[in-house]
């Protein structure tokens, strides 16, 4: 049985005071032990030792972004092991505004999530096709060719301790969710390129998951939670969601 997993991506919204008013209501909100899902919150990096600190025991903590070098003269980048020293356990890796704003090849994604791996954070890969892509059919060729870059890596245990997050880039931000069914769709799909431990990974839905959408999407076979942006920073909404899985 896969646990459901909802991870919350603050992007770079927020101050200091917005991040800690914020958890503090997700703090009251989600421990009455009526959520049963594991929840990550992944905040900007200045502000990941106030999750750390003040987040209550079920909650998480995730970054949204690494370098994928170890140490050395790197300006401005963060190393996974900086990240497992702020106390967090997840990061995000090839976000579709990485891979489109800054640039982040499949190879670059799978360096990251390599780095990710081999200093014990669990790595959440990012997977989706831009509205183009789906129109001209080629939806499962962009997810297989992004998943590829990964098992290219060569490790025996690629998929455990990963989470992989299926985000169609025309849905991110914009609105307009997949269908339960199209996403379930690519789910499997992922599934199966995952080879023999897919079974037992984590895949969420990404792109405009909010309360009320959140049920249906969750009832779905393959899928497994959410990673949640806009959402995430209205903390009635994001307990809705986590409640919901
Ligand atoms: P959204 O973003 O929920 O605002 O669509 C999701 C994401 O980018 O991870």
């Amino acid at each position: 049985m896969r646990k459901t997993l909802v991870a919350a991506n603050w992007k770079m919204h927020g101050t200091k005071a917005f991040a800690g008013q914020l958890l503090a209501e997700l703090n009251s909100g989600l421990k009455s032990g009526d959520c049963s899902a594991q929840v990550v919150i992944c905040p900007p990096f200045p502000y990941l030792h106030l999750v750390a600190e003040s987040a209550q025991d079920q909650l998480a903590l995730g970054a949204q972004n690494l370098s994928e070098q170890v140490s050395g003269a790197y300006t401005g980048e963060v190393s996974a092991e900086m990240l497992l020293d702020c106390g967090a356990r997840y990061v995000i890796v090839g976000h579709s505004e990485r891979r489109s704003l800054y640039g982040e090849s499949s190879a670059l994604v799978a360096a990251k999530f390599a780095a990710a791996k081999s200093a014990g954070l669990i790595p959440i890969l990012c997977v989706g096709e831009s509205l183009e892509e789906r129109e001209a059919g080629k939806t499962l060729d962009v997810v297989a060719e992004q998943i590829r870059a990964v098992v290219a890596l060569g490790q025996a245990d690629t998929w455990q301790n990963a989470v992989v997050a299926y985000e169609p880039v025309w849905a991110i931000g914009t609105g307009k969710t997949a269908s339960p069914e199209q996403a379930q769709e690519v789910h499997q799909f992922i599934r199966q390129q995952l080879g023999e431990t897919g079974a037992q990974v984590q895949i969420l839905y990404g792109g405009s998951v909010k309360a009320g959408n959140a049920a249906e999407l969750f009832a779905m076979a393959d899928i497994d939670g959410a990673l949640v942006g806009g959402a995430s920073l209205n903390a009635e909404e994001f307990i809705s969601i986590c409640r919901a899985a």
